[in-house]
């Protein structure tokens, strides 16, 4: 399809200045297979369904929105009916939000650890979820990880730092994750004994949750609305602060900027949920794998081009790419010009 050939070449160019020269290959153009010679291959195409289902995702996830400001009581029942089978979601989504019908089993875990109890429940819907379908809730449902690929699809010329340079950004997410799950578990543990008070004190905003003040998905679904529409006298600390109010908004539009031109960047780099899921999701039970008689990795690197994760994927084994950052976004198998990316069931 024309609108493959334009993504190649855009995601492209600027990648070779990054590579090492045994790197720089000549990308192929992908050439008409069965699968998109299909007339209906524009509307039904791998990538169009999952923007379609990211924009009902990001719906969904603020399924009280429809009552609130829409007076849609049936369509927020069948969302409800959906989300309440559901206990939580890998993805970035707070507890707090007044749209939210659903949280994210990273922001749930912590408040659970920063309050004293052991998320049996939590962790384990999680790493069922993660060890089934791997990170596919990051590339499909994330409301964080949409607002990025939204704002990437436009840029026609992709940043993708050298690979040292991309794997010493990766680790800072886990630095990340270390941080606020020791700060929650010492909170926990200073409320079950009754010590709390010194630290209560000193972490102040931070305390229930360390990465809340900086989590976009807390900025842009609690404390955004809270801001506009405060919900009761809880959220009214929010009238005092706006400069802080103002600071975090700020740092939302810089996350959503840069990733105009480094797509998934804070995924990539940031993400602490992503982190911690990535540990389970790295042996799923559906990954993706690569044609060993199709893929010709010494004269092809498209699929590497196209990963908004930019993963190395004909470093991996043909037979599973068991990277912990893949989102199963499938974009890889859509751009591939040897249809070589095949899903793996193992
Ligand atoms: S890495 Fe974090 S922000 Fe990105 S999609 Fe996953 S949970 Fe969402
Ligand atoms: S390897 Fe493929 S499926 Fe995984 S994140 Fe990259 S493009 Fe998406």
């Amino acid at each position: 399809m024309a609108e493959d050939v334009d993504r190649i070449d855009e995601t492209g160019t600027d990648e070779e200045e990054s590579k090492p020269e045994e790197e720089k290959l000549e990308e192929k153009k992908p050439r008409k297979t069965g699968r998109r010679s299909n007339p209906f291959g524009l509307i039904l195409n791998t990538r169009m369904l999952r923007r379609v289902f990211q924009i009902l995702a990001f719906i969904g996830i603020n399924g009280y929105i429809l009552l609130s400001w829409f007076h849609m009581p049936n369509v927020q029942a069948f969302w409800l009916s959906i989300w309440q089978n559901l206990p939580t979601l890998p993805i970035l989504a707070p507890l707090e939000a007044p749209f939210g019908v659903i949280a994210g089993s990273f922001d749930t875990m912590i408040r659970e650890f920063a309050t004293g109890i052991f998320p049996f429940f939590t962790l384990g819907a999680m790493i069922i979820i993660t060890i089934t379908v791997g990170r596919a809730p990051c590339g499909w449902i994330c409301p964080i990880g949409t607002i990025q690929d939204f704002i990437t699809l436009p840029k026609r010329t992709k940043i993708r730092p050298a690979p040292g340079t991309e794997s010493e950004l990766r680790k800072i997410k886990a630095y990340v994750f270390v941080i606020v799950a020791f700060l929650a578990v010492w909170v926990g543990f200073s409320r079950i004994t009754g010590t709390a008070e010194a630290l209560e004190n000193t972490l102040g905003g931070f305390v229930n949750d360390a990465f809340a003040p900086l989590n976009p998905a807390y900025i842009l679904f609690v404390v955004l609305p809270n801001q506009l529409w405060p919900t009761g006298l809880d959220t009214l600390w929010y009238f005092t602060q706006w400069e802080w109010a103002l600071a975090q908004m700020g740092f939302v539009i810089f996350i959503f900027l840069i990733s105009f031109w480094v797509p998934r960047w804070f995924c990539r780099w940031l993400c602490p949920a992503g982190w911690f899921y990535s540990i389970f999701s790295r042996d799923s039970i559906i990954g993706i794998g690569r044609n060993p008689a199709r893929c010709t990795p010494d004269t092809c690197n498209v699929c590497e081009v196209v990963c908004p994760m930019n993963i190395r994927i004909r470093r991996y084994p043909y037979q599973h790419m068991h990277s912990p950052d893949c989102i199963l976004c499938l974009d890889c198998r859509s751009h591939c010009p040897n249809d070589a990316i095949v899903l793996r069931f193992s």
